[in-house]
C-alpha cells in the first residue's frame, strides 16, 4: 500500500476516506492560499465561516434535511448528548428509552439525573444480542419523546425497523451509522452522532434537530454551552467550535456527495458486511454475537468461544495488518468495523486470511 496503512478496524475513532487525509495533508501548511493552517486560524474568519457554511450546506444536501431542521456542531463527543437532550427536552412529561446496549444504557443514567425516565423496551435479557419488538410500546401519553441508540457499537447490532412512537417524537443516537445509509431525517425530532466513528476526528457530536422542539428556557442550573437554542442561533459559534473536526467532517461531506452520496454508501457497506456475515455463517471456529436480522452493517461482533483462541486471532491478525479486531473492553471477543472508509477490499482480505486461519487449526 501506498503510505504502509493497516486495515483498522477500530469502532472509534476510525478509518478515514485516503483521498481526503491526502487533501487535509496538502492543505495543512497553507489552506488555499490564507497562509495559514485551518488549526491556526479565528473561527470568526471568512475563510472558516466558509468552510463551516460548506460543510452545514454539504450536510444538508447529502442527507436532504428538511428546512426546517437545524444542523450544529457541538463539543463533548457523544458523551454530552447523553445529557444534553434531556437537559433540553425532558421538562416535566416522560423520557421514554428503548435499551439495546451499552450506548443506550448510558443514555439512560444520565437522563435518569434530569427527569423522569421509563425503559419501554431492553433486550438485558439476553446480553443486549437483539432488537426488542418496539411495534407496539407501552408509551404515557405524558412521554417528551421516544429515545433510540440506532447501532448500538459495541454490542453489534441495529435498529432494522425504527419504533412506533405512537405519535411522539422520536431521538437517535446515529453515532456509529452516521450517514452510512439514506435517512428519512423527517421520522426523527432530533438525530444526533458522535462524528468519530463514521465522519471524522474525535470530540465533537453533530445535531439534527427540529425546530420546533428547542426549547426557549433550559433548567436554572445547565451550563450555557448545554442550550440547543444557543447552539442553534449561533451556529455552533457561541463559543470558539471544534474547527479542525469541522473541518474534517465537511472534506467527508464532500467526499461522499462526489462517490453518489448516501444510496452508493448504503449499496457498499451491505456488500461489506454480506461478505463479513456470509463467512460467520459457514465458518465452525467463528460465531456471530448477536440475532442474524439484527446484525450491524457496520460493527460485526463475533467470538471463537474462546477468550484464550481471540487474543490468538486478534495477535495474528495484527501481525498481518488487521489492526483493532479486539471486541470492546466490556464484552470481550472480537468485533471488526466496517464503516463507510473501509474498502471492499480489506474486508475480503480479513475473510480470506481469518479462513485460512481456520483451515490450519
Ligand atoms: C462512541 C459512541 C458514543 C460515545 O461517544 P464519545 O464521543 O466517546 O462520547 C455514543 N453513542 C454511540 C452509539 C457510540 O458509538
Amino acid at each position: 500500500m501506498k503510505y504502509d496503512r493497516v486495515y483498522n478496524f477500530s469502532a472509534g475513532p476510525a478509518m478515514m476516506p485516503e483521498p481526503v487525509l491526502e487533501e487535509i495533508a496538502a492543505e495543512v501548511l497553507n489552506y488555499k492560499g490564507s497562509g495559514m493552517s485551518v488549526m491556526e486560524m479565528s473561527h470568526r474568519s471568512k475563510v472558516f465561516q466558509q468552510i463551516y457554511d460548506e460543510a452545514v450546506a454539504d450536510l444538508r444536501e447529502l442527507m436532504g434535511i428538511p428546512e426546517n431542521y437545524k444542523v450544529f456542531f457541538v463539543q463533548g463527543g457523544g458523551t454530552l448528548q447523553f445529557a444534553m437532550v434531556p437537559m433540553n427536552l425532558l421538562r416535566d412529561g416522560v423520557g421514554c428509552y428503548v435499551e439495546t446496549g451499552t450506548w443506550s444504557s448510558k443514555a439512560i443514567s444520565e437522563a435518569k439525573k434530569y427527569g423522569e425516565v421509563k425503559i419501554v423496551a431492553s433486550s438485558k435479557d439476553k446480553n443486549f444480542s437483539y432488537i426488542p419488538d418496539c411495534s407496539d410500546l407501552d408509551i404515557p401519553d405524558n412521554a417528551d419523546y421516544v429515545y433510540i441508540c440506532e447501532n448500538e457499537t459495541i454490542n453489534g447490532t441495529t435498529f432494522k425497523q425504527l419504533p412506533n412512537t405512537k405519535g411522539k417524537v422520536l431521538i437517535s443516537d446515529q453515532s456509529s451509522m452516521f450517514l452510512s445509509k439514506p435517512c428519512n431525517v423527517e421520522d426523527y425530532g432530533l438525530i444526533w452522532a458522535g462524528v468519530q466513528k463514521n465522519v471524522g476526528p474525535a470530540g465533537m457530536a453533530v445535531v439534527i434537530i427540529r425546530e420546533d422542539l428547542i426549547p426557549e428556557d433550559m433548567p436554572a442550573f445547565a451550563p450555557i454551552y448545554m442550550s440547543y437554542k444557543i447552539q442553534a442561533e449561533k451556529g455552533s459559534m457561541y463559543n470558539t467550535p471544534n474547527t479542525w473536526a469541522i473541518y474534517c467532517c465537511g472534506k467527508v461531506f464532500k467526499y461522499l456527495l462526489a462517490n453518489g452520496g448516501l444510496e452508493a454508501m448504503q449499496a457498499k457497506n451491505e456488500a461489506k458486511a454480506k461478505i463479513f456475515y456470509d463467512f460467520l455463517d459457514q465458518s465452525n471456529l467463528f460465531s456471530g454475537n448477536v440475532n442474524p436480522a439484527d446484525r450491524s452493517l457496520m460493527n460485526c461482533t463475533f467470538t471463537t468461544g474462546s477468550e484464550e483462541e481471540d487474543a490468538a486471532v486478534v495477535a495474528a491478525t495484527k501481525a498481518a495488518g488487521f489492526d483493532n479486531l479486539k471486541g470492546h473492553r466490556s464484552v470481550g471477543g472480537l468485533r471488526a468495523s466496517i464503516y463507510n472508509a473501509m474498502p471492499q477490499e480489506g474486508v475480503e482480505a480479513l475473510v480470506e486470511f481469518l479462513k485460512d486461519y481456520e483451515a490450519k487449526k
